[in-house]
C-alpha cells in the first residue's frame, strides 16, 4: 500500500506526502491532513495533529465517511472487496518486479469487474493509473477488467447479433452517452474520468463469447475518442480471454470461475465456522 500510494517504484514519480480529506476519528474536525511518509510509524500509522488519535494508512480509502451510525458498516463491503482485489493485484505486480520483471510481459492479470475505484475510494484511480502507465512504459502490463453486470453488459447483449465474431467495439464518450448512460456527453468531462484508469470495449470472440472489458489507457481524455492503439497489447489480451472461455456459466472465464468456486461459502455451516474463527481473534 505504501509502495503503491507514494509511488515508491519510480524515483521520478515518488511523492512524500498524501493529503487525506478528513480525520477518520469521530468528533475530530481536522480536514486536509498531510500524511507525510517521514512521519509514518513502522506499523503504517500517523497521529492526527488536532485530536492526537491514530490515522492509519488505510484511512486514505475514506471508508469512515460511509459508515453510517444507524445502518452500520454494511455499505462499505463492495468498496472493501474492490480495494482488496486491487491490492492483491498490486502485491503480485510488486513481487514480480522484485523477483523477475521479465515475467510482466508473460503475465495476464484478470480483474473481476471494471478497472475503477468508486465513491469515496475513487481517488485511488490516480495512483493506479500512475502505476499502470509506469508499467506500460517500462515493462509491460497485460491487465483486463471483465464485468458481468450493469448497463454496459446489458447494452452488449442488445447489440450482440450485430457484431461479427472476432470483432471489438471501442466505445467513445459520445457513444457511451448516446446509447448507454443517460445524460449529455461533455468533451471536458469524459465518462468516468474520476474513477476509471482504463477505457471500455465490447469484444465478441470467434466462438460467440461476449465480454465487456476495461483495459488501462494513458489518461482520461483518451475516452473522448479512443483508438485501438490506445489500448496496448489489446490483441494478445483479447486472444487470451477467448482461450480462457469457460462453459460453466455464460461468458465466464476459467480463472474467475475457479476462484469463485473456491471462495464461495455456504450460509451453513461455512459462514458459522468463519464467524467463530473471526470472533476468536476479536477481544471483547
Ligand atoms: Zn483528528
Amino acid at each position: 500500500m505504501k509502495w503503491f500510494l507514494y509511488r515508491e517504484y519510480d524515483s521520478k514519480l515518488e511523492i512524500d506526502s498524501y493529503i487525506l480529506s478528513s480525520c477518520p476519528n469521530p468528533k475530530c474536525e481536522n480536514k486536509r491532513i498531510e500524511l507525510d511518509k517521514r512521519n509514518m510509524s513502522e506499523d503504517y500509522f500517523f497521529y492526527c495533529e488536532n485530536c492526537g488519535e491514530k490515522i492509519y494508512l488505510t484511512d486514505v480509502f475514506r471508508l469512515h465517511e460511509v459508515i453510517d451510525d444507524e445502518f452500520g458498516a454494511g455499505g462499505i463491503l463492495a468498496y472493501v472487496t474492490n480495494i482488496l482485489e486491487h491490492l492483491l493485484l498490486i502485491h503480485y505486480i510488486r513481487t514480480i518486479l522484485k523477483i523477475k520483471p521479465s515475467l510482466m510481459k508473460e503475465t495476464l492479470f484478470i480483474k473481476d469487474g471494471p478497472l475503477a475505484f468508486f465513491s469515496v475510494t475513487a481517488n485511488m484511480h490516480k495512483p493506479m493509473r500512475d502505476l499502470s502507465n509506469y508499467l506500460l512504459g517500462k515493462y509491460d502490463l497485460n491487465l483486463v477488467g471483465v464485468e458481468k453486470s450493469g448497463p454496459f453488459v446489458e447494452h452488449a447483449a442488445q447489440i450482440k447479433k450485430n457484431m461479427k465474431p472476432g470483432t471489438l467495439l471501442i466505445m467513445s464518450n459520445n457513444y457511451i452517452y448516446k446509447y448507454i448512460i443517460p445524460g449529455r456527453a461533455d468533451p471536458n468531462n469524459p465518462y468516468a474520468r474520476t474513477s476509471y484508469y482504463g477505457g471500455k470495449l465490447i469484444f465478441k470472440s470467434r466462438d460467440e463469447g461476449l465480454y465487456v472489458v476495461t483495459v488501462p489507457v494513458a489518461d482520461e481524455f483518451v475516452v473522448i475518442d479512443p483508438k485501438k492503439e490506445n489500448f496496448k497489447n489489446i490483441d494478445s489480451i483479447l486472444q487470451n480471454l477467448e482461450l480462457l472461455k469457460c462453459d460453466m456459466y455464460d461468458n465466464s472465464l476459467f480463472p474467475v470461475a475457479l476462484a469463485n468456486k473456491l471462495v464461495s461459502l455456504s450460509a451453513h455451516p461455512s459462514s458459522m465456522i468463519l464467524e467463530k474463527f473471526a470472533k476468536s481473534f476479536i477481544k471483547s
